[in-house]
């Protein structure tokens, strides 16, 4: 699949679902409303879809949210997925990798390994328990620790995903990547994005990276480093560590020349973009009975429509969301 503007279309984020156990500030308002479970696609369903854009080309698959490991049944997603890793009939996948929280980590670590899982992001922001509890309003940080490390000694490599908070946790990003040096995790850290009403004012938790990484270049020697996950992440090897440290600047930077990848949600809608609105509904496409051919035809019909960039802007002081949807509709 080659989009108008040359970009070849490798890389699926499918969420599996739009709640989640926790409601991190800068992504949930307190009191959210979820969709109604009949408007979600069953895992069948998900797994048809997905099954079609592998035949396109698709080499990377990962599941996120909403918290994907909340929704019901889905260990046998992953199972399925994972059968299509490899080279041989109905396979072509290459990677399956999972966006999480950690809450239900701990208990679903080794079923992710056995199904093909190599790999987990999880989201961490804060190893100060209070903060942790602060910024996802209710959740507990001993949980998300113990998820991390079962995955860890189920063979799961890990990077942690941590969003830049000015007022929150812009003193502790140096502890974060000591932490993250000292188990062998990676780190990325994330800009925040203005989608979704999150109830107050995004302004002020708005920390721009270039200002974090000069910080950092203090205390550490950071390596530009030719790693590159086909994602918008600059990465640097970090010579302290052995680890590596990666930058998503989406607020700075404009990272959509090198895109390979698209968005499915848990309805059936494919953004072609997470900074636009626009997207292609394949719920209707399925439950009018499409065939195979049918499902890639509407595929490559929405490839089509792929547009060359996002229009994030950085919030004005009390400015509507560049996008109206939650992070957690698309996963990031
Ligand atoms: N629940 C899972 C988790 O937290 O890892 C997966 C879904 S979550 C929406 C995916 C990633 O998006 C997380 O790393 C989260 O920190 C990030 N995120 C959510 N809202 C964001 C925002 N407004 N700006 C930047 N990153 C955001
Ligand atoms: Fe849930 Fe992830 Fe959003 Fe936090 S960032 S509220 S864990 S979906």
């Amino acid at each position: 699949m080659i989009d108008p503007f040359g970009r070849a279309i490798t890389y699926l984020r499918l969420s599996v679902t739009d709640r989640c156990d926790l409601r991190c500030v800068y992504c949930m308002s307190e009191e959210m409303t979820f969709l109604p479970r009949a408007d979600l696609l069953t895992l069948e369903e998900l797994d048809r879809l997905c099954a079609a854009f592998i035949r396109l080309g698709v080499v990377k698959i990962r599941v996120t949210g909403g918290e994907p490991l909340v929704r019901h049944g889905v260990m046998k997603l992953f199972r399925s997925l994972g059968d299509r890793l490899g080279n041989g009939p109905g396979q072509g996948l290459k990677e399956l990798t999972v966006t999480t929280n950690a809450t239900q980590l701990a208990r679903h670590a080794e079923a992710l390994f056995a199904a093909g899982v190599r790999r987990v992001n999880v989201s961490l922001d804060t190893l100060v328990p209070e903060k942790f509890t602060r910024i996802t309003r209710f959740g507990r940080l001993d949980r998300v620790l113990d998820g991390i490390f079962t995955a860890k000694a189920a063979g799961l490599a890990i990077k942690v995903n941590t969003v830049a908070l000015r007022d929150i946790n812009a003193e502790e990003i140096d502890t974060l990547l000591s932490w993250c040096g000292e188990y062998g995790f990676d780190l990325c850290l994330i800009e925040t994005m203005p989608m979704g009403d999150v109830m107050g004012d995004r302004t002020n938790q708005y920390l721009p990276l270039s200002l974090v990484q000069s910080r950092l270049a203090a205390n550490w020697t950071l390596t530009e480093s030719a790693y590159r996950t086909g994602g918008p992440a600059r990465y640097f090897d970090v010579a302290e560590t052995g680890t590596r440290i990666g930058f998503i600047t989406p607020m700075t930077h404009n990272f959509c020349e090198g895109c390979n990848r698209v968005r499915l949600t848990c309805t059936g809608k494919l953004y072609l973009c997470l900074g636009q609105n626009d997207d292609a509904d394949f719920r209707e496409v399925l439950r009018s009975g499409a065939s195979d051919e049918e499902l890639e035809q509407a595929i490559h019909a929405a490839i089509a429509r792929k547009p060359k960039g996002h229009d994030f802007v950085i919030d004005r002081p009390n400015a509507p969301p560049a996008v109206h949807r939650h992070m957690s509709v698309t996963g990031g």
